[in-house]
């Protein structure tokens, strides 16, 4: 289902360096956490130690009751997906960006995916249409249509979990709006973590917490937090 609990997690990329000084929250199977915080207060390196790499240096992080530090890597990278905040496509063909780990992917699976990313925006809906060329050669796209590309990944692979880092704070806010609309779609039945550092882009998350030098330093939810500060 997806739980994913971070207990006391203590971490640094170098000795006598701590980046994370006792971490703990919980998210529960199919809600939506919120890390917000400034930047460097360690935000980035939670997805990277919920996807393993890097160990953690005390505590403990688990998914489902299971410590991730008997979990293959290969396994964490298919049960959790990421929308970064630039998205880098690749020299190729729509299609090809999509199913970009999940080869043998379908073409009407690509389409399911991409329609669920409203893709259609700037590629009609005909699967031909996938082998559009993007990037240098191809069909240039902005950065609001790259993060759709990077949504229809994610549908595509269908994790359980999902790591949202920052993933509209590079657009506009118009199109920021519109991305964000897509996103509540996709986290809808799954366990979300949002990196975020606008409070006004995680509205809907069950739970906050807010990150500063390393530790939680307030928890609650928007109208909560809002009110503190
Ligand atoms: P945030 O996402 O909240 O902006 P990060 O988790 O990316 O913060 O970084 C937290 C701290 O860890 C920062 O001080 C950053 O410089 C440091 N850091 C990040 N990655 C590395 C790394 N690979 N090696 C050493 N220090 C790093
Ligand atoms: P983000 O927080 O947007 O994911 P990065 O993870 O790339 O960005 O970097 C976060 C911070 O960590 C930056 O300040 C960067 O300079 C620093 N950082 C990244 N990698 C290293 C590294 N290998 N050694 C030291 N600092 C690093």
């Amino acid at each position: 289902e997806g739980r994913v609990k971070f207990d006391n997690v203590r971490f640094g990329y170098e000795a006598n360096r701590p980046i994370l000084k006792g971490v703990s929250f919980l998210v529960p199977g199919g809600k939506t956490l919120a890390i917000v915080g400034p930047s460097g207060a360690g935000k980035s390196t939670i997805a990277r130690l919920l996807f393993r790499f890097y160990d953690v240096t005390g505590g403990s992080i688990s998914i489902d009751g299971q410590d991730i530090g008997r979990v293959q890597q290969r396994t964490l990278r298919e049960n959790i997906g990421i929308v970064p905040q630039d998205t880098v496509l690749f020299n190729d063909t729509i299609g090809y960006n999509i199913a970009y780990g999940r080869e043998g992917a379908t073409p009407e699976e690509v389409e399911a995916a991409a329609r669920g990313a409203a893709i259609h925006d700037f590629v009609a809906a005909q699967p031909d249409d996938y082998k559009t060329q993007v990037g240098e050669r191809g069909l240039k796209l902005s950065g609001g249509e790259k993060q759709r590309v990077a949504i229809a990944r994610t549908l595509l692979k269908d994790p359980p979990i999902l790591i949202l880092d920052e993933a509209t704070s590079a657009l506009d806010s118009r199109t920021e709006a519109e991305i964000q609309r897509t996103l509540r779609d996709v986290s809808a039945q799954r366990t979300v973590i949002v990196i975020a550092h606008r409070l006004s882009t995680i509205v809907d998350a069950d739970e906050i917490v807010v990150l500063n030098d390393g530790r939680v330093a307030e928890r609650g939810n928007h109208a909560s937090l809002l009110r503190q500060n």
